[in-house]
């Protein structure tokens, strides 16, 4: 048997997701991650790495508990979302009998780790506005272990409306986990669905330090429940998850002086988006901006701009989601420096199909 042969059926059949590392590109305006743009400074100490780190590491759980308004046994501490992602998989769904649900267009990573495990993947599309099509969604929750819902939503920026989630954690309840993925919150706290945990026991919700934390390099994210739904991750984690100098970076972070930076940071890139939404609008080859909550902006372009490939070009590499269903044409561009961000204006203005469309109008 070649090695091929003795590899799973599922995982030669699985398209992998193609982060925005290995999909490559060469250039110096990175807008294709949703990373914050600049580095931040941390110190680690740790010297005796001779020893295994802690599963949990007490300061990075305490003060992440603090930070969400919960109590540490309702915080578990993961390699990223992504592998909070995973480990809601392994923990909950039977391969070849159960099944996740997600509502296109929306993150790729549910998809692919459900397809990874053997997990059949149903997929509700959003309705218009990319809103919870709930109708469709009971319809189809038979066999469904763990619905997955992006808040705010990746790529398209949009917050899912707070009476259709709960809407949702009624028709799940006793049936189905539900796990919000709320990677992009701290652009708007104030749509967390923290404060919802006391009532709904099959509620988890997902976060990271990749975004607002400016630490995507790190690898550091959480899964915040019930101490029983905590339990159960924990039976199923990686020995010892961080590394020391990980969890060293992460307890800083989340120190009430990390806090404060991060603050300011979502205060930064809140109004450079508002500017970039403004100056974007104003582009010829843009024919819509969609309003966003998060440090990404989803537009779509007219399709003789060619505006991917001619921004790829010139070294601006920013992340094509018309692959999506409803988002042929569109764009995602990540909240990048001032200077980043009048390299993208600059570079669009100068496409030619722009000059010829107000030629057009014109004549
Ligand atoms: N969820 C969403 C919606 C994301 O956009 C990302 C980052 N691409 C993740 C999860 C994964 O984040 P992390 O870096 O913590 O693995």
């Amino acid at each position: 048997m070649t090695i091929s042969q003795l590899a799973r059926a599922n995982v030669l059949a699985l398209e992998p997701y193609l982060s925005a590392r290995r999909l490559g590109g060469s250039g110096d305006v990175w807008l294709n991650a949703n990373e914050y743009p600049l580095p931040t400074a941390y110190q680690t100490h740790a010297g005796n790495l001779n020893r295994y780190p802690a599963c949990q590491p007490p300061g990075v759980i305490n003060n992440y508990a603090a930070y969400a308004g919960l109590s540490p046994e309702q915080v578990l501490v993961c390699r990223g979302a992504d592998e909070a992602i995973e480990l809601m998989i392994r923990t909950f769904c039977e391969p070849g009998q159960d099944a996740i649900l997600c509502c296109p267009p929306t993150y790729g990573m549910y998809a692919v780790s459900a397809e990874t495990f053997g997990i059949t993947r149903r997929t509700v599309a959003a309705l218009p506005g990319w809103q919870l099509d709930l109708a469709a969604i009971e319809a189809q929750l038979t066999d469904v272990k763990l619905v997955y819902v992006c808040s705010p939503n990746n790529p398209t920026g949009n917050i899912i409306n707070p009476a259709d989630l709960k809407h949702l954690l009624e028709i799940t309840r006793g049936r189905a986990l539900v796990v919000a993925d709320e990677a992009y919150i701290e652009f708007c706290p104030q749509a967390t669905l923290a404060g919802w945990l006391a009532d709904y026991p099959h509620l988890v919700i997902l976060r990271t330090l990749s975004k607002a934390f400016a630490l995507a390099g790190l690898r550091c994210g959480f899964a915040l429940a019930n101490p029983e739904v905590i339990q159960l991750l924990l039976k199923v984690i990686a020995p010892y998850p961080l590394s020391l100098p990980v969890a060293e970076i992460a307890e800083q972070a989340l120190s009430a002086e990390g806090l404060v930076l991060m603050r300011d940071r979502v205060a930064a890139i809140t109004d450079a988006r508002r500017d970039l939404a403004q100056a974007l609008s104003e582009c010829d080859c843009v024919l819509e901006v969609y309003p966003s909550e998060s440090n990404y902006l989803l537009a779509r372009f007219t399709p003789e701009s060619q505006a991917f490939k001619a921004l790829w070009d010139q070294g601006i590499i920013l992340r094509n989601q018309s692959s999506q269903p409803g988002l042929e044409d569109c764009l995602r561009i990540t909240i990048g420096t001032k200077t980043e961000c009048a390299r993208v204006i600059t570079a669009l203005r100068a496409l030619p199909v722009a000059a010829e469309r107000t030629r057009g109008e014109v004549l």
